[in-house]
């Protein structure tokens, strides 16, 4: 195997289409890194592609001659590629840079440099790919963006779609929103775009197209107005599903208003327990003695000597009436002295009575009534009223409950029971 073909074998160039020409490790000096600069050229009856779109296009000029792409480094050497870049007349996309191979269009790098670079910034960081491979953050940078340009073009993230998310997130400083879509099945963001109004959504609806809106069976979105609207508009079967975060708030908020309603109708406040104290007091009318004294209910009570003659109001609680409050024209006068108390509540100040027991439904009276019935009835069966009146009334009677008197001397006897039941 020749030296070159060797070399392309290390440097991953595809042998269909690119010839390596020619070689040279120049010395970085000083301590510096080397670097292989590797020349190469497309294979002769390649044809010439646009470097847009890939579609086979004629050859317009040499361009602006020699270029270079950066490739995986070699060992502890850099790597740089070098190839004529000729332009082709792409019907499309007019004069362009025509496609090689081994690096996507408009890049200084090659492929597979860009490729490593991007897996180091998504296991790491932009920053930390950049310093490892001695290339500036922007470069990195743009790296995904062709990177990922390049995998969008393969793939159709709006395929397929049932359930989806649509919600907004701010970026930057200041009112800046992106919409954003998700796919409920895979959780991965399928789209994305500035703004946060109905276009944006219905930019979305455009991308996927009417078919594919008429697939959604389930939308999620906040309550937001232009998100609902456009969906009603685009994906009518859609059931559209609002978050609990949204709906907690909004049931939260019809109850503060609700409350500010009821506010002024609730009472200011409640009464305080000397109030309600004051409110089952009970007072009496009495004129002060020229003793400056008042009886009340057999209790008698110094008061204030200015009072003698006045009439005042007795203010007391009706369950003790040892203590007596004294108010004339409406102003407490003091407490007044007990001097003989004879009673502690009032005549008329009942406890609260128990509640009456609750009804059994046994009618007592009823039956005691019914059992004395049928005693009598008893006795009267037994009782031959009708030889009462006869002369030997005393001998039937005694005959009839099988009692053997024979004595007539007997007859006033007032022993007998049964003649004891008949004048009852
Ligand atoms: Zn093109």
């Amino acid at each position: 195997m020749r030296d070159n073909s060797v070399l392309r074998k290390l440097l991953g160039l595809c042998v269909s289409t690119v010839v390596v020409v020619g070689r040279e490790l120049r010395d970085g000096g000083d301590g510096g890194r080397s670097n292989l600069v590797v020349w190469v050229r497309r294979r002769v009856g390649v044809r010439g592609r646009c470097g847009r779109c890939g579609g086979v296009a004629p050859w317009f000029d040499n361009g602006g001659g020699e270029r270079r792409w950066r490739h995986i480094d070699m060992g502890m050497a850099t790597c740089e590629l070098i190839a004529e870049a000729p332009r082709v007349s792409c019907p499309e996309h007019g004069v362009t840079v025509a496609e090689v191979a081994f690096a996507r269009h408009d890049s200084a790098f090659s492929r597979a440099f860009e490729d490593l670079v991007v897996f180091d910034a998504i296991v790491s960081n932009k920053l930390a790919a950049a310093r490892r491979h001695g290339i500036s953050w922007r470069a990195v940078d743009h790296m995904c963006i062709r990177v990922a340009t390049e995998a969008l073009g393969r793939i159709d993230l709006l395929e397929g779609l049932v359930a989806i998310a649509v919600d907004e997130v701010k970026y930057k400083k200041g009112h800046k929103y992106l919409t954003v879509v998700c796919d409920h099945l895979t959780g991965r963001v399928i789209w994305a775009a500035k703004g946060r109004n109905k276009e944006t959504v219905r930019a979305f609806f455009d991308a996927l197209g009417e078919e594919r809106a008429a697939q959604l069976q389930f939308v999620t979105c906040d309550g937001a107005e232009w998100i609902r609207t456009v969906i009603t508009e685009r994906a009518q079967q859609a059931i559209v599903c609002l978050d609990t975060f949204h709906l907690i708030g909004w049931a939260a908020a019809a109850l503060d208003e609700v409350r500010r309603e009821l506010v002024p109708l609730l009472p200011t406040h409640l009464p305080s327990p000397a109030a309600l104290h004051e409110a089952f007091l009970w007072s009496e009318i009495r004129t002060v003695t020229k003793t400056a004294t008042i009886s009340l209910h057999g209790n008698t009570f110094e008061v204030d000597a200015a009072l003698v003659g006045s009439r005042v109001e007795v203010v007391f609680d009706p369950f003790d009436l040892e203590s007596v409050e004294i108010r004339f024209q409406g102003r407490s006068m003091g407490q007044g002295i007990p001097v003989t108390i004879g009673r502690h509540s009032h005549p008329q100040a009942r406890p609260e009575a128990a509640p009456a027991p609750a009804p059994t439904g046994i009618d007592y009276l009823g039956l005691l009534a019914d059992r004395r019935e049928a005693e009598l009835a008893e006795l009267s069966g037994s009782i031959n009223y009708a030889q009462l009146t006869l002369p030997d009334a005393e001998m039937q009677v005694g005959a009839a409950h099988d009692n053997t008197p024979t004595d007539t001397d007997n007859t006033d006897n007032t022993d007998n029971t049964d003649n004891k039941e008949i004048q009852l």
